[in-house]
């Protein structure tokens, strides 16, 4: 791993008598920096943290995708898609404190996009990614093909670059809530942060490279005292408990479901959820429902003041990012603002003159074309289309053909998420695996996926190793 270190420092107060950060006080940099971490997808996450160092159950998750042989999945379809999902957004270089494989923009795997094939209809002013959908504004179909270009913005004014204004200083609770310095006096301050004796307060600097980023990623997830316990300043004993769902006996007659049967829908919508970005999670749960400090981070982007942020850069890149690529229609699963259906979303921009194939989320970038001295100037929108088969006989698309996994399959989910084709397991395998010796504990029983389960099933799986069970066993 490469040892870049960004020159990135933030100043401390801590309180030496309770070990325990009470705030800091930090560049520009550093709050752009965490900021883009609601912008990440969960798949992101969890191959950044590791899959093991992942808490709940998504690593099991992701590592199902891993696992499950092409021959499941529909064709043309790329497991990529999934584990490395791309934001369409531009964000801001993530200065050496998060390793490259994040950067959100520079995917190596850049997905497809579609033009309007109607010149006269709508002037090639929508791009989708999914083919042969019907425009959003002509309704021409969307045939043809775009090069998606995720220039780095122009460094010239690096001022101009991020999320949030530079000559401000912000102040970080431990907790991730950010506000500007300015507005708030010291001593309001120590009377907000309860502190008496001003003589067990220290201040360090502290330097922020790969690792401290990586550890403040973990702990805004799993903490609530983010920067105490991602910055590894104190004691052990300092970190607070992460939250896990109760965990029943394994014995007899233990409550506890051992597996899920389920079809491909299932399986697709919970492929779906390692696509969805922390700040869609996140407003999804509601933000007092989520673990760790990122529902703070989340209530700051939404009440730091517009004066704040860049001119061009609106809170919505954050708060909603778009994913680029099809996702499979979650059929009622959950709520329709997770994936934001054909609704025109994002601002593209195509070159103000050559007319040629690329389009980018950078404004008056140069033009990729050749020669071309043209600018990314002129504006496109981005919408989600229904996905289409092509089918020349022209009949519309059977639904086993949608999403990611095929459809006559049965497949197995543990309750820790690990997913499998059920045809290649046989029973007895299974009862031995469980190491079941009486069947007659066993029971089974239908349950009926709404999107009070979807929802449920999206927290279950941040927080438990034991999903289906406290999803559907929970009394
Ligand atoms: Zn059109
Ligand atoms: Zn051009």
């Amino acid at each position: 791993m490469t040892t870049s270190t960004s020159n990135l420092s933030m100043k401390l107060l801590i309180d030496t008598k309770n070990k325990k950060v009470l705030f800091a006080e930090a560049s520009k940099d550093v709050v752009d920096f965490l900021f883009t971490l609601l912008q990440l997808p969960l798949a992101t996450v969890i191959k950044l943290l590791t899959k093991q160092a992942a808490v709940g159950s998504l690593g099991n998750l992701y590592s199902s995708v891993e696992n499950l042989k092409h021959i499941y999945w529909q064709p043309n379809l790329s497991k990529d898609l999934i584990l490395n999902p791309t934001i369409l957004i531009n964000s801001p270089a993530i200065s050496g404190l998060l390793p490259s494989s994040a950067a959100i923009s520079h995917s190596k795997i850049t997905p497809k996009l579609y033009r309007c094939s109607n010149s006269l209809g709508c002037g090639s002013s929508t791009v989708t990614s999914a083919y042969n959908s019907s425009c959003a504004m002509c309704r021409g179909r969307m045939t043809r093909e775009a090069n998606f270009t995720a220039t780095a913005a122009s460094n010239n004014d690096s001022n101009n670059n991020g999320f949030v204004k530079e000559v401000i200083t912000y102040m970080i609770m431990d907790n991730l809530l950010i506000q500007p310095m300015s507005t708030i006096s010291g001593i309001t301050m120590l009377n907000q942060l309860n502190v008496k004796d001003v003589g067990v307060l220290k201040e360090t600097v502290v330097q922020l490279g790969m690792k401290e980023g990586l550890k403040l990623l973990k702990a805004s997830i799993e903490s609530e005292m983010a920067l105490t316990t991602g910055l590894r300043l104190l004691k052990a004993s300092m970190q607070s408990k992460m939250v896990l769902t109760s965990v029943f006996l394994k014995n007899t007659k233990c409550k506890k479901v051992l597996f899920a049967e389920a079809s491909k829908d299932v399986v697709d919508f919970l492929f779906t959820l390692l696509q969805l970005p922390l700040a869609t999670v996140i407003k999804l749960l509601t933000k007092e429902a989520v673990v760790g400090s990122m529902g703070n981070l989340y209530s700051s982007v939404e009440n730091l003041n517009h004066d704040y942020f860049q001119p061009k850069r609106s809170k919505d890149l954050i708060l909603n990012p778009t994913i680029l690529g099809s996702s499979p229609s979650i059929s009622g699963l959950l709520p329709s603002s997770a994936t934001n259906h054909s609704k025109i979303t994002t601002k593209l921009y195509k070159c103000n003159y050559c007319g040629g194939t690329f389009v980018t989320d950078v404004y008056n970038s140069k033009c990729s074309t050749g020669s071309c001295s043209g600018r990314m100037t002129t504006e496109i929108y981005y919408f989600k289309g229904e996905a289409r088969t092509v089918d020349t006989s022209g009949h519309s698309n059977n639904n086993n053909d949608n999403g990611f996994v095929k459809g006559v399959i049965t497949y197995m989910i543990m309750d820790d998420l690990v997913i499998e084709p059920m045809s290649t397991i046989s029973s007895i395998t299974m009862l031995n695996r469980f190491n079941i010796k009486d069947v007659g504990v066993l029971k089974e029983t239908v349950v009926q996926l709404g999107i009070t389960e979807g929802l449920k099933l999206l927290k279950a799986s941040m927080e438990s190793q034991m999903v289906l069970t406290s999803v559907f066993l929970a009394s």
